[in-house]
């Protein structure tokens, strides 16, 4: 584990958990969080900011951004936790837009990734996103299983909103499903929870509430219940308040205040109409047609059902347009990524032969020392110069010189490890071997230098390396492992060249 607890204070704690209580200030907040952490240089912490900016789009009507910001993330970031929480996101936007399968495949990873020991309020918020995916819209009943994973996560986490959010669903997708008694059941923890903690019901929960009190004979706690929620609560998705209407308007209707149920449709549909909310608006206007039906006016029943049709055809349409528009952006994604790393892997090769440039093999060195001697094993490091190699430029021209690196560069590649090329004609390899194994091999590769058909290459040529070997000490940097392996380089140079010295 990193250092996820020391850094995810109280101030993301209460950022995750208030997208489940009000957005009011919360995009403010998260925005002050990131800054904060850029300046800190905690990436983990800046990144875990940005992931409660994108999932306030999901919420808000914007799932695209939401979803394209939260892959931003993923695409940019190697830390577990970060990955594990933009996967989250992505999950819930990909829901939002209606793409089931696609969020459900984020969802798991989501949660998967996450152990024991991470932040608690994370566990609990990605288990939450599990169970509601894999069970909403499920074919075959329901599987309780990830719901009662999400509730011990919750309590755990100690966040009301969190435990009530995954009642809520839990509480929803049994009413969908047709599992009234488990429903009321839920209904009943639900009140219970807010009564004991204080956390008012949001109008998500007091939707689902009135909508299984209403089903189980209680209209009267259901009106009670929606109507105060829709006064008073705060919403955390831009469709809770427009549905909550859509059941209050049910209400009123089924108890023959269809007038009252009117006006609350057309309500909704203001609402609707302001947020963009194709979905619910559709809703409402189908029942409103039930209204007219009911008061007898049937031709404007049939005007708004053909209304509600046409509104729902054009509302399938673009939702795959969404849809086919997210997974665009995702390829986007994934190239970019690919090209990233292709530049990377290019910036750090050499052009002429393809071993790894110098910049690398400094690098590789310097994380080799940092590793600790019980993590890494052996190291050995192994300087090697062409000798005379300016004669072979001037008697071949500079072209051939260049064909016998390449050939060279070949040779060092079988040798296995690390192979760079440290400048000019000298190259480096590093072996993760003992002293002796790698004498062996490096002997082998000056043998391979000096028995290659050369003269396949240019008529008449040979060519030789002069190679000083020499391996990691405990007190080494790498610098002072480079310059020996050079000294010894420099000895095999003086004692006649073609030979391998070590020390
Ligand atoms: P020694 O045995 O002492 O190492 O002699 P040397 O001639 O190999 O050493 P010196 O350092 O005098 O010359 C190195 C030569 O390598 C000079 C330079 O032109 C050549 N060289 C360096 N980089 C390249 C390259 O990319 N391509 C070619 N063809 N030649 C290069
Ligand atoms: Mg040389
Ligand atoms: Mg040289």
């Amino acid at each position: 584990m990193n250092a996820a607890p020391a850094t995810l204070d109280g101030s993301l704690d209460s950022l995750v958990a208030g997208v489940y209580v009000s957005h009011k200030g919360l995009a403010d907040r998260a925005e002050a969080l990131v800054r904060a952490a850029v300046t800190a240089g905690d990436r983990q912490l800046a990144d875990l900011g940005r992931l409660v900016l994108a999932e306030l789009h999901n919420r808000g009507g914007r799932a695209p951004e939401g979803i394209a910001q939260a892959r931003a993330v993923l695409a940019g970031t190697g830390d577990r936790i970060v990955v594990a929480h933009a996967h989250a996101v992505v999950a819930g936007g990909l829901w939002r837009i209606g793409d089931n399968a696609q969020a459900v495949r984020n969802a798991y990873p989501a949660s998967r990734m996450l152990h024991p020991g991470d932040p608690p309020v994370l566990r609990a918020d990605h288990a939450i996103v599990l169970a509601l995916q894999v069970n909403d819209r499920r074919i075959g009943g329901m599987s309780h299983r990830e719901f009662r994973v999400a509730q011990e996560l919750a309590e755990a986490a100690r966040v009301p909103a969190l435990i009530l959010a995954n009642l809520n669903n839990w509480a929803w997708c049994s009413y969908t499903s047709g599992d009234l008694r488990t429903a009321a059941d839920l209904v009943d923890r639900m009140r219970m929870c807010s009564e004991r903690t204080g956390e008012p019901l949001n109008a998500s929960c007091a939707d689902t509430m009135a909508r299984i009190m209403l089903e189980t004979g209680d209209p009267a706690g259901a009106l009670a219940l929606i109507e105060r929620a829709i006064a008073t609560s705060e919403p955390t998705d831009s469709d809770a308040v427009p549905n909550a209407l859509i059941t209050l308007a049910d209400i009123q209707r089924r108890d023959g205040n269809v007038g009252a149920a009117l006006d609350t449709l057309w309500a909704c549909r203001e609402m609707a109409a302001r947020d963009r909310l194709a979905d619910v608006d559709a809703l409402a206007r189908k029942m409103i047609a039930g209204c007219h039906a009911e008061l007898g006016d049937f031709a404007t029943a049939y005007h708004e059902m053909v209304e509600f049709h046409e509104a729902w055809t054009v509302r399938r349409s673009e939702r795959s347009e969404v849809m086919a528009r997210v997974a665009h952006a995702q390829f986007a994604v994934d190239e970019a990524r690919r090209t990233t790393e292709r530049f990377r892997e290019m910036a750090e090769r050499d052009a002429l032969t393809g071993l790894w440039n110098r910049r690398r093999s400094d690098a590789q060195l310097a994380d080799l020392i940092r590793t600790p001697a019980t993590q890494r094993g052996p190291v050995s490091v192994a300087l090697i110069d062409l000798d005379h190699f300016k004669a072979v430029n001037d008697t071949y021209t500079h072209a051939i010189g260049d064909m016998v690196l390449c050939r060279v560069a070949e040779l060092l590649a079988k040798v296995g490890g690390h192979a760079g090329r440290h400048g000019g004609e000298e190259f480096i390899l590093i072996l993760d071997a003992d002293p002796a194994v790698a004498a062996r091999r490096v002997e082998g590769l000056r043998a391979a230098i000096q028995s290659y058909a050369w003269t396949a290459v240019a008529n008449g040529l040979s060519v030789t390396a002069s190679i000083g070997l020499t391996a990691l000490r405990p007190d080494d940097t790498a610098r002072t492992l480079v310059n020996r392996a050079d000294e010894l380089l420099y000895a095999a140079k003086h004692a006649g060249r073609n030979r391998v010295i070590t020390g």
